[in-house]
């Protein structure tokens, strides 16, 4: 017989320190929830459901009603039949499981190489500065693109990789935000410099042409290209992978279901990922940085985000 775990949750909210513009548009506060889960022996594990409805997880209205209908017990045969359209509680309720019977789980090196995420527009200009100086060890920063016009961000790009150490790496993010000649024209200025890392989804995921057009585009340039929104879903990773996607995956494990599909999955395949957070608090993110140990992950992790919080 199956036995029954105590659960319970209780919902958060943490405030950017300047709200995000991304070519999603803006954001401000980080909403979520936080899950338990505890057992006959009283120990107590936790997890976190996380939701990006805009990458196509489910909302956090719908996690909350997840929560709610569990009641206060759910069974390890109930986690595991969580549906697919339940990512984040999947990944929430799988990892505080597996966090609860195999605590030794929990330890990853302290000194993990981070991607740090600069702000849209000029401002990268000066706050790549400001966590250089704090930090001089940084190999990666990220910049968000698609929110300006592109002949802005394209000038500002040049004026970042001339002031940019020749150590550090720069990835690009568009989030979607471009259209095909505008991706080629962006390309053709980031195959002249050496900074770039890859550029991560530079055409919408919404028309199912797009990967076709990408795989096109990474043919005819020689930046490298990621998978972003693209890849949000298992099913949409799977996917990509079957259509020989042969760039970079962002995998942000924690709207991505459950943890024991996706690493072998990844492993199994030799993918070559990036770690993305989806700005979650320490649950989902001490989670994730444990599962990158099983995996090679050469590049940079996407957890270089803990300086946009408030405390
Ligand atoms: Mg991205």
């Amino acid at each position: 017989m199956d036995y029954e775990l105590k659960f319970q949750f209780k919902q958060y909210k943490n405030y950017f320190k300047q709200p995000l513009s991304t070519s999603h548009g803006v954001w401000r506060v980080r909403e979520g929830i936080i899950i338990s889960l505890s057992n006959s022996a009283g120990r107590t594990s936790y997890g976190e459901i996380a939701p990006l409805p805009w990458f196509g997880s489910e909302t956090l209205a719908q996690g909350i009603e997840f929560c709610q209908q569990l009641g206060e017990k759910i069974t390890p045969e109930e986690i595991i039949t969580i549906p697919d359209t339940l990512p984040c509680c999947q990944f929430a309720l799988e990892s505080a499981y597996l966090g609860l019977n195999q605590p030794q789980l929990a330890s990853y090196p302290k000194n993990l190489d981070f991607c740090y995420l600069l702000p849209a527009g000029e401002e990268a200009l000066t706050s790549w500065q400001d966590l250089f100086q704090e930090n001089d060890s940084i190999t990666t920063f990220k910049w968000k693109i698609g929110v300006f016009p592109l002949a802005t961000e394209i000038e500002i790009l040049k004026r970042l990789t001339q002031m940019l150490p020749p150590k550090i790496k720069l990835r690009l993010d568009a989030n979607g935000g471009l259209d095909i000649s505008q991706a080629q024209n962006l390309l053709s200025v980031t195959d002249q410099l050496q900074a770039i890392e890859f550029i991560e989804q530079p055409l919408s995921p919404g028309n199912p042409d797009n990967l076709a057009n990408m795989l096109q585009l990474g043919k005819e340039h020689s930046t490298l290209l990621a998978l972003d929104e693209s890849v949000a879903s298992f099913s949409q990773l799977q996917k990509a992978h079957q259509q020989e996607w042969h760039g970079v995956y962002v995998i942000k494990a924690a709207i991505m279901g459950f943890p024991s599909r996706l690493i072998p999955y990844c492993q199994h395949h030799n993918l070559d990922i990036v770690f993305s957070s989806v700005l979650e608090t320490n649950i989902a993110r001490e989670t994730v940085l444990n599962l990158t140990q099983q995996l090679n992950h050469p590049r940079a992790l996407g957890f270089g985000v803990q300086h946009l919080f408030t405390e």
